[in-house]
């Protein structure tokens, strides 16, 4: 009786990190080593102090378009000239934005801390205490936030990640640039989708780090204008540094053919 020719051994390839090709979002290799250069390079990569849900919403909703000291700063005032939550919840929308001035956008931002207020104290009974999402599901606390009026996926997410430690990845603009340049989704993705696909691709325990890596690389290396991929740690990684470093080549290559020279 002829005897079964043996199987094969077919080995599974092994996930190696690299470049992802067009089109295609980082492998898991590729995401856990993004991860271990943005630790080495601009760690560590500690996530920001603990606050009370309900102080991380209203910070969270003071940061947009404003940097982090002038967002701090409207916050110090506000708690000064408002020192709980239900003599907030009672102010008049041009004294809040007087308050808040400092943070920018003061006329935008008090009509919607005031608006989030008033919803939560006609949803618990007048009650603004939100300590009840610390043993809530996350999915509850996230449905929750979102339905508040003026409150998206990048605020929930915040109060998920930096008041309940839960692993959530909020994308905020640096992190949305950025996280698009290295290939994770394209230009046409919405903020709702790109924190469903940052959150597949990115391990629950790496999610609030890579979210703090991802906004030092933004603001310190993969500017809006103009990303230093010469600079960056993750450049041999990023499906966007070819074509940029391409273009710095051939600008060197130009200056030197008419005698330009970069800078003073
Ligand atoms: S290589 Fe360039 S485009 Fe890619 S993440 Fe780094 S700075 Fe941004």
């Amino acid at each position: 009786m002829p005897r079964a020719t043996p199987t094969p051994l077919v080995r599974a390839p092994r996930d190696r990190p690299r470049r992802p090709d067009p089109g295609r979002p980082p492998s898991p290799a590729t995401v856990r080593e993004i991860h271990r250069r943005l630790a080495r390079a601009l760690g560590p990569l500690d996530p920001p102090l603990r606050r009370d849900p309900i102080e991380e919403l209203i910070l969270t909703v003071l940061s947009q378009n404003t940097s982090d000291v002038n967002r701090d700063r409207a916050f110090a005032a506000m708690r000064a000239r408002f020192p709980t939550w239900e003599s907030l919840a009672d102010a008049g929308p041009h004294e809040l934005a007087a308050a808040i001035k400092p943070g920018g956008l003061s006329n935008i931002k008090a009509p919607r801390i005031l608006a989030i207020l008033e919803e939560i104290a006609a949803r618990q009974d007048g009650s603004l205490d939100l300590r009840w999402m610390r043993d809530a599901p996350s999915d509850r606390v996230l449905g929750y936030l979102v339905s508040l009026p003026g409150v998206g996926p990048k605020t929930a997410a915040c109060v998920l990640a930096f008041s309940l430690g839960r692993p959530a990845l909020p994308v905020d603009t640096h992190v949305h640039r950025v996280a698009r340049r290295l290939g994770f989704y394209d230009e046409r993705t919405d903020a709702v989708r790109a924190h469903q696909l940052m959150e597949l691709a990115v391990p629950a325990s790496m999610r609030i780090t890579m979210h703090v890596g991802l906004i030092r690389l933004g603001r310190l290396i993969c500017k809006p204008a103009r990303p230093l991929c010469e600079d960056c740690p993750l450049q041999d990684l990023c499906p966007t540094a070819p074509s940029v470093l391409g273009a710095v080549a051939s600008e060197g290559a130009r200056d030197a053919r008419t005698g330009r020279r970069a800078g003073p």
